[in-house]
């Protein structure tokens, strides 16, 4: 079997599907490797490593036109699903559900379409092929350099000649595998730590990390269908937010995580929340898309500074900022499904 990987042409996507690290198990398997010219570019791979590691690199007619299964990180354009044909497969991070229209053309073609999103989570077997948590472990990570980043003070207690800088106050909001990974992160760059999410198993979890639970006075239990939370109702999201404003008011830093499946994310942050937050302060939506976020004044892609100088990030592909390491572990996880 040729398995193809395709250069990824959507705006800002730097990961690639394969690294050349991932190749040998694949050879030894029989599958043959092939790579489109350039595909590795974005995560700083040379068509020359990919070689080395017993690839051979075609450019896109030829990659399309060969490979029996063409592996891709995010969906393919227009133009590449018509390049693909009849008898063909297609892996990647698909989204089906966000674009129905595509997937009725790869059906129309007759192409095998393999989401890695849409593999179940919970069946062990599948756990190396986890796609969304290798990514979104990527993206708590970033997440918290970003706000550093941002964040005009230190995270860590710091005690010098010159005087002392208090530790900031960083609360995660969501502790999914994008907020765990954010609270070890802030952790381990000294902030003290505090998270909240709507389903109670996730206080050990968090405490386990070093972070403290922030507990409401009223008890919601929005556990879920597979692990996932459900969406709350009108007069929990009300109980929520009035509590969680206060807590918010008091951070330096807060990083929201909270998703969904297949629906509109929650308003976590409202703009109110967001007035009583003190100048200087970051917030971090990772939840921000066209669909909306978990902050109220965030805006997908970009960088919004408010009237009360609190600054907020809502960055769009988290992982692709980390395209080396993030395509290390995607390579991990699509091997695992090919194989
Ligand atoms: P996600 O990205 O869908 O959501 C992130 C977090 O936001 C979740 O913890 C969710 O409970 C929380 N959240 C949703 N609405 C909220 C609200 N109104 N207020 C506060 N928090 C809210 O989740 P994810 O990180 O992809 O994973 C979620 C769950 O799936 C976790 O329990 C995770 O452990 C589980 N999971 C299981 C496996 C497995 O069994 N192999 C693999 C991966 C994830």
């Amino acid at each position: 079997m040729k398995v193809g990987v395709a250069k990824e042409t959507a705006p800002g996507e730097r990961r690639v599907a394969l690294v050349p690290d991932a190749l040998a198990k694949l050879t030894a398997a029989g599958l043959e490797v092939l790579v489109e010219a350039g595909a590795g570019e974005g995560a700083m791979i040379p068509d020359s490593a990919f070689e080395e590691a017993g690839a051979r690199i075609l450019n896109r007619d030829d990659l399309y036109g060969t490979a029996d299964v063409v592996l891709r990180v995010q969906k393919p354009s227009g133009d590449e699903a018509k390049r693909l044909r009849k008898g063909q497969a297609v892996i990647g991070l698909l989204q089906p559900l966000l674009d129905p229209n595509l997937m009725a053309t790869l059906a129309e073609r007759g192409v095998s379409a393999i989401s890695l999103d849409a593999i179940p989570r919970t069946l062990s077997r599948a756990q190396t092929m986890d796609a969304l948590s290798s990514q979104a472990n990527v993206g708590g990570y970033k997440a918290v350099l970003l706000a550093a980043n941002a964040f005009g003070r230190y995270y860590p207690l710091l005690t010098t000649a010159a005087g002392t800088a208090k530790p900031a106050n960083v609360l995660i909001l969501g502790i999914g595998v994008a907020g765990l990974q954010a609270i070890g992160t802030a952790r381990r760059l000294g902030a003290v730590v505090k998270a909240y999410d709507v389903r109670p198993e996730t206080r050990e979890q968090a405490e386990s990390l070093g972070a403290g639970f922030v507990t409401l006075k009223t008890q919601i239990d929005a556990t879920g269908a597979g692990g996932y939370a459900r969406e709350l109702t009108p007069e929990e999201r009300a109980a929520q937010q009035a509590e969680l404003n206060e807590v918010i008011g008091g951070m330096d830093v807060v990083i929201t995580t909270a998703q969904v499946p297949g629906r509109k994310p929650p308003v976590l942050v409202t703009a109110e929340a967001v007035s009583k937050m003190k100048p200087g302060s970051v917030l971090v939506d990772m939840a921000a898309s066209a669909l909306g976020g978990n902050v109220e004044l965030s805006k997908a892609g970009e960088t919004v500074v408010t009237d009360n100088l609190v600054t907020i990030l809502a960055p769009e592909n988290l992982p692709a900022s980390m395209p080396i390491g993030a395509s290390q572990f995607y390579a991990r996880n699509i091997s695992a499904l090919l194989l």
